[in-house]
């Protein structure tokens, strides 16, 4: 029984040699479809082999068709575009902030040709990549001056690696963060070289723990940023004032992690106080680290901002070789800085700053143009509602900090919302959503106006 059954899976190379098939499939590079075609043949053998196949359709066009589906999947990059329902508006998962259009310009421009990456066009002499954002870091942030490298993670590498091999490094114990993705900061300086030296307690650190710390061995007094924590209550920290007079007095370089990097004010938007970029830069600090692709809004990168002479020692560090940024990064980098520099409202052209300051009634107005698209999807088991909710910046900003928003909650009484996120993420481009309550959310906020044609196809096929 099994043989013949066997037999009728179709030949790839009679499949291979059918015109009608060649056209069929003509979208398709001829490897790929080799290769769907295989992977078919392939299942069908193991479903006769397990014996499950007696009712399946062995017809040739149910095997094309099973190929088609495969193709689909196929021709399409691994890496693509989601829509985020999730309301976290910059989330490491879903590539933090999305673009400006000007940064995509400049990734458009710059990666189908050559460009002046490391040559002056003055003179014709070998320039310095870092020479094209290092004017605009320096004139947003009053810093002296400036390195960018890949991440933030590496920013703190290298200063380390530069500062403190062999060395002590001095950190209060409540600021030991854990960032998501093993960025630890203990790890980071053991795989320095650097030596630990915690102070302090979790809740309560003062200057003295610090001063009575510092010996001729101390290279750093570290600062961080508890990006994605809040410690309450009975605490106390030093401020940064007296954490930078303290560095000056003994001659030791302090930093601080800033993780996040703000480059505006946002209490207008009714938004708690956060120290901006320049507020450090002001404070004294020698050196300073952020993200590119936090509050920033730009691509994935480290900045380092500080005085001349410990950036002139970093950029002869070999190490930098290994952390260096390529052209695409450091366009994307320029034109976003372009719009905090010279454009009257940043808040207004960066998506992630419109996002986080985007009045409740706009989200509103999005949350009813969906429902009024879904609404007629609406059955007994089907419950489609606006409710109200909470969106978060995310990205280690702002921890703590909820943002009212409007949700589109789904709820069915036949499919969990397991099943409904699932196939949702699967759909063409996928959403990612919440859930909460025994309900698939969508919040507003994180979606655009553009998106919502996508978002509605997408939810008509995950309830069919
Ligand atoms: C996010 C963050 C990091 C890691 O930054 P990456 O750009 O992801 O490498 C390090 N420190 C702090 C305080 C952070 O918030």
């Amino acid at each position: 029984m099994n043989q013949t059954v066997y037999r009728k899976i179709p030949a790839i190379g009679n499949l291979l040699k059918d015109e009608e098939i060649s056209r069929r499939f003509n979208r398709y590079p001829r490897k790929m479809v080799l290769e769907a075609m295989r992977e078919v043949a392939d299942r069908w053998r193991r479903r006769i082999r397990s014996g499950d196949a007696l009712k399946a359709d062995f017809s040739r066009e149910a095997f094309l068709i099973e190929v088609d589906e495969d193709l689909e999947q196929k021709g399409k990059r691994s890496l693509k575009r989601v829509i985020n329902a999730t309301g976290v508006i910059l989330n490491t998962n879903l590539g933090r902030a999305p673009l400006a259009p000007e940064a995509i310009a400049a990734l458009s421009e710059l990666s189908s040709g050559y460009s002046n990456l490391e040559i002056q066009l003055d003179t014709g002499q070998r320039g310095e990549r870092y020479s094209h954002v290092d004017e605009l870091l320096r004139k947003l942030t009053g810093a002296e001056s400036t390195l960018v490298v890949n991440n933030n993670a590496a920013a703190v590498l290298l200063i380390l690696d530069t500062f403190a091999k062999d060395k002590e490094v001095i950190v209060s114990r409540g600021e030991l963060i854990e960032i998501g993705g093993s960025f630890r900061l203990p790890e980071v300086l053991k795989k320095s070289g650097a030596k630990l030296v915690e102070v302090g307690t979790t809740n309560r650190t003062y200057l003295s723990d610090y001063e009575d710390a510092i010996n001729e061995n101390t290279a750093l007094l570290l600062k961080s940023h508890t990006s994605n924590y809040k410690i309450i209550g009975f605490t106390h920290r030093p401020t940064l004032d007296e954490f930078v007079e303290l560095g000056k007095r003994h001659n030791v370089i302090t930093v601080e992690d800033l993780g996040s990097g703000l480059f505006v004010d946002l209490t207008r938007f009714g938004l708690p106080y956060e120290p901006t970029v320049g507020d450090a830069v002001k404070s004294g600090l020698d050196l300073i680290t952020f993200s590119g692709d936090k509050l920033l809004g730009g691509p994935q990168c480290g900045v380092i901002l500080g005085k001349e002479d410990l950036i002139k020692k970093m950029k002869k560090n070999p190490l930098l070789r290994a952390l260096r940024v390529c052209k695409l990064t450091l366009g994307a980098l320029e034109a976003i800085l372009r719009i905090y520099y010279y454009e009257e409202d940043p808040v207004q052209k960066i998506p992630h700053l419109k996002m986080i300051t985007e009045p409740l009634s706009e989200i509103k107005r999005k949350a009813n143009r969906l429902t009024k698209k879904i609404i007629p999807l609406f059955t007994d088991d089907l419950k489609i509602e606006i409710i109200e909710g909470k969106s978060e910046i995310g990205g280690g900003s702002y921890p703590g900090v909820e943002m009212p928003t409007y949700l589109v909650s789904l709820r069915s009484t036949n499919r969990s919302p397991m099943e409904i996120a699932k196939s949702l993420r699967e759909s063409d481009p996928p959403v990612i959503t919440r859930i909460a309550d025994n309900r698939v959310l969508f919040d507003l906020r994180t979606i655009g106006e553009e998106e919502i044609p996508d978002l509605i196809k997408a939810i008509k096929q995950a309830l069919s």
